[in-house]
């Protein structure tokens, strides 16, 4: 049984950003590119979303990937969303899918690699972290512990991981390449608030811990309280405004803690920058720049009017204050 964090009566949100940059997207659907690439993310979708949350006054989570940092001119947007008081954290530094089946040194290269980069190119030391793809394993969760993180959100509660993991495939443009993202249902019976992960049934870690250390945090990603089906970033979207804003209202009812959680590429104009092709394309990445900028503006101004929205190192912070 997961042991839950105690959340007080204020409704607590945190809104968490993916700048997975073009590269990393086009990989998962099967295309090719690299981080020096050209970039809409960095260059279009950061501005776009600092701009958004400097007007409705938010505090946001920046999950980057270590590969983008080391790009010079990627390195000095960070600098931006670091000004304007907004949090960095470890994506992994290649940004690869099947991290949940890595073996441990991997698992520590992904991690270490990406912190190592933040924190020479940004002065950076992430407390936070999310495993691309929502693929992650016991190991994950003991290289973070070890190394002083102080929360994981790799978690996506859903029931429909292999639902979503078979779509994914059908998008990708090499259908049978095995790339999947989604942890295919693992997440389904985990509780869709934040818990201590080292002690969620993983006995093993928890012998491991450190008298003096903090355990981990599990902030998992939000997902509709009965369906559990994903409300976040492009499915929100795909799925409409109404959906999204009446699964945040639910949310509040059950007085649950929300990770609302954006990737960079979700405000990118599909059209002139392609991830995948034909319908695929138009059905998934539809909707101008413009459109999709104004529903996640309606969506973050909605979660403004019914939460506390808070840094997610901040809230943690507190929680681990009264362990
Ligand atoms: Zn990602």
């Amino acid at each position: 049984m997961d042991r839950l964090i105690e959340t007080d009566r204020t409704p607590t949100a945190v809104i968490q950003v993916d700048l997975d940059g073009l590269w990393a997207v086009r990989r998962c659907y099967g295309r090719s590119g690299r981080p020096e690439d050209e970039d809409p993310v960095y260059r279009e979708a950061v501005p776009a979303l600092l701009k958004m949350f400097s007007d409705l006054g938010i505090a946001a989570t920046f999950f980057v990937v270590g590969a983008d940092a080391q790009i010079p001119w990627k390195r000095k947007i960070l600098e931006k969303v670091l000004d304007e008081g907004h949090e960095v954290a470890n994506h992994s530094f290649n940004h690869a899918l099947q991290m949940g089946q890595f073996g441990r040194q991997q698992v520590e290269n992904e991690i270490l690699d990406c912190q190592k980069t933040l924190s020479e190119t940004l002065q950076v030391q992430a407390r936070g972290f999310r495993a691309p793809g929502y693929s992650y394993s016991p190991q994950v969760l003991e290289v973070l512990e070890h190394n002083g993180f102080w929360y994981d959100a790799s978690l996506l509660p859903t029931r429909w991981g292999s639902v979503l993991r078979w779509i994914a495939r059908r998008i990708s443009t090499t259908p049978n390449s095995p790339v999947p993202q989604f942890d295919a249902g693992a997440g389904g019976h985990k509780t869709t608030r934040p818990f201590w992960a080292t002690e969620a049934g993983q006995g093993v870690l928890h012998e491991k811990l450190a008298c003096e250390s903090r355990p981990l945090v599990e902030v998992p990603v939000s997902v509709t309280p009965r369906l559990r089906f994903p409300m976040h970033g492009g499915i929100g979207f795909l799925l409409g405004k109404r959906y999204v804003t009446e699964a945040i209202k639910a949310i509040r009812r059950s007085r649950h803690f929300l990770n609302y959680v954006i990737h960079g590429m979700d405000l990118v104009d599909g059209q002139r920058w392609p991830v995948t092709s034909g319908w695929k394309q138009r059905w998934l990445f539809g909707g101008t720049g413009e459109i999709r900028l104004k529903f996640f503006t309606d969506v973050c101004s909605h979660i403004r009017e019914h939460f506390e929205i808070v840094r997610t190192d901040r809230w943690v912070e507190q929680m681990r204050k009264g362990a």
